[in-house]
């Protein structure tokens, strides 16, 4: 077996279409409208909030005859009064590889904002097995040897059941694919696969809240904790307002404004 750890890699994100945006301040008005915001996604929260009260400037709707500038102060005011609808516009497509089914299994009931693309196992055929490895087994001499005796064993079925059906040898692919998924039947839980995840703002926020906190599994929380590393200086205007406390050698983000 491989010892993996889970990889972070951010794959996409929002992006304006300058043209676009350009032509709806002309429509109400404020064409030489501009914002300091460090990336488009928070550009973006920041255009849709002031949409809905015309807060590009004062005047513009003359109720309003004080607007916050700059990017971060805007922002920071949506997370503080909780506005956080308008932060579902913009999302961050991210892949999780050498993750557990544990993960996965995890990680989709966060319904709310999200889209997935899993690693199918019915195509996909397991060879060797890959494997990340919970500190209280990678601290034991014992539990590691159990554990990794397992899993080879579990390789070796894998294996076993491809020569036994001599899958190499079909040429239908329709009972290579059932094959394959009986034979996952008796893959482990903790099994390595990849995950395509895709997550609007808001929902990233609340996700990165539960799955840091020191009830949630190791593997998810040493997930969350690589993902925020990876957004953090990208986008500080959404994610500059937490805390990291370090419980149980992972870090736990915490913040004043929960799930906005
Ligand atoms: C430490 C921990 C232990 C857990 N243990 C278990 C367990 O033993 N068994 C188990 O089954 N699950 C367990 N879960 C999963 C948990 O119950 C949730 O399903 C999961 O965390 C998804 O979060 P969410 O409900 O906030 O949903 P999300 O989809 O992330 O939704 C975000 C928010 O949107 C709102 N929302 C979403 N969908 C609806 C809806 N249909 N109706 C109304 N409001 C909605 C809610 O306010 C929700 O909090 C655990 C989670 C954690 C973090």
């Amino acid at each position: 077996m491989r010892v993996t750890q889970p990889k972070v890699i951010l794959v996409g994100e929002t992006r304006i279409i300058e043209d676009g945006l350009q032509d709806y301040l002309q429509h109400i008005g404020v064409p030489h409208w501009e914002t300091d915001a460090p990336s488009d996604v928070e550009r973006l929260s920041e255009v849709f909030g002031r949409l809905c009260y015309r807060s590009f400037e004062p005047g513009l709707n003359p109720n309003v005859t004080r607007v916050r500038e700059g990017n971060a102060k805007y922002l920071g005011h949506v997370l503080e009064v909780g506005h956080g609808s308008v932060i579902e516009h913009a999302v961050l497509n991210f892949i999780f590889a050498d993750v557990s089914r544990v993960v996965t299994h995890e990680l989709v009931r966060h319904r709310a904002g999200t889209a997935v693309s899993q690693e199918s196992l019915r195509f996909v055929r397991l060879e060797g097995l890959s494997a990340y490895v919970p500190t209280h087994i990678r601290e034991s001499e014992e539990g590691m040897e159990v554990f990794v005796k397992t899993m080879e064993q579990l390789e070796a079925v894998q294996r076993e059941l491809a020569k036994l059906f001599q899958i190499d040898q079909e040429k239908s692919f329709d009972r290579k694919k059932k094959l394959t998924s009986a034979f996952r039947r008796v893959a482990p839980d903790g099994v390595a696969t990849s995950i395509g995840w895709s997550c609007n703002v808001r929902a990233l926020r609340h996700i990165i809240e539960m799955r840091t906190a020191p009830d949630a599994e190791e593997e998810i929380r040493l997930l969350f904790g690589m993902v925020y590393d990876t957004i953090k200086d990208r986008y500080p205007n959404l994610f500059g307002d937490y805390e990291v406390e370090v419980v149980d050698g992972l870090p736990w983000m915490k913040t004043r404004y929960k799930k906005v």
